[in-house]
């Protein structure tokens, strides 16, 4: 196992950065990363009035995965996640779902104990591990980490957690994969705009599959398999994901699309990533039980 620390740390993903790591396919890669925030958020006194706008949403990277070819895909099977120990949220004007009704920023800062993020003393909640920027270069110009799309990026996705399984088109040479702004716990949707915001290590294991081609990335877990869609709006994204997931069960399966698009209204869930980023993202799971009763064949799989 490598080990990566979060010196390395780019703001946007593109295809024309330097690599500051090169791993072999089949690599697990244990990685250091800020919050989003960049870590300015120290503890309850520290305001985000005060903080460096030029450095929020870092990911960490980009590692180059030898064998990860233009045209292919990367497999990244998350393996663990760990907290230092505190998170921080916020909300403030213009942002998230409530924005239009705030005057200025609010923090809020929290202890991790355990299995549970402390918001006061009377509230306790259960962490739900997740990474909120994971992604690989984008087609095209550089896309900010704040914004997510068909590369990954600032997805804001709670199905992104240990156990988990992405897999990303690939437009450059190495795919030049990064990730950051974990989040201890969030809930779909992500309203305020910060879920509770928490450096840590993620662990992953980078697979190149130059025989994959995908318009967008994929998830899978043990129960589940689905698309991953940004557009600018949850309606477009929606549509963009059962789209594909239509087309990849008629791909793998002896299934026609009516056959499918009916099957997937029974079973497939329309889920809410985030409404609050510069694209919304939504993701379109179907219970991996189905699947392998229509004979889905998928063979990328763990
Ligand atoms: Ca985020
Ligand atoms: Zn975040």
């Amino acid at each position: 196992m490598r080990e990566l620390n979060d010196d390395a740390v780019i703001y946007a993903f593109a295809s024309d950065l330097r690599p500051v790591m090169t791993v072999p396919s089949g690599e697990t890669v244990r990685i250091r990363t800020k919050d989003c925030f960049g870590n300015q958020l120290a503890g309850p006194e520290d305001e985000l009035d005060e903080i460096d706008w030029d450095a929020i949403n870092p990911a960490t990277g980009p590692i180059f995965v030898e064998g990860a070819v233009p045209g292919g895909a990367l497999k990244v099977d998350i393996r663990s996640i760990e907290f230092d120990g505190h998170a921080a949220c916020c909300t403030g004007k213009d942002e998230g779902v409530y924005g239009d009704k705030l005057d200025g920023w609010s923090t809020h800062f929290c202890q991790i104990e355990g299995d549970e993020l402390i918001w006061s003393e009377g509230v306790r909640i259960p962490l739900r591990p997740m990474i909120g920027v994971i992604g690989v270069a984008p087609e095209g110009d550089p896309v900010n980490c704040g914004t997510p799309g068909s590369h990954g990026g600032n997805m804001d996705n709670t199905a992104v957690t240990a156990g988990a399984t992405l897999y990303f088109p690939v437009v450059a040479s190495g795919a030049l994969f990064g990730l950051g702004d974990m989040h201890a716990v969030m809930g779909d949707g992500e309203v305020s705009v910060s879920g509770a915001e928490a450096p840590g290590w993620a662990t992953v294991t980078l697979t190149a599959l130059p025989e994959l081609s995908l318009a967008d990335p994929l998830i899978e877990d043990a129960q589940s398999f689905g698309v991953i869609a940004s557009a600018d709006s949850l309606d477009a994204a929606a549509d963009r994901a059962v789209h594909e997931m239509v087309d990849l069960m008629v791909a793998h399966a002896d299934i026609s699309a009516p056959d499918a698009v009916m099957l997937l209204s029974l079973v497939g869930d329309v889920q809410v990533c985030q409404m609050v980023d510069p694209q919304k993202t939504v993701r379109f799971m179907v219970p991996k039980r189905t699947l392998h009763d229509i004979g889905f064949h998928w063979p990328f799989g763990a």
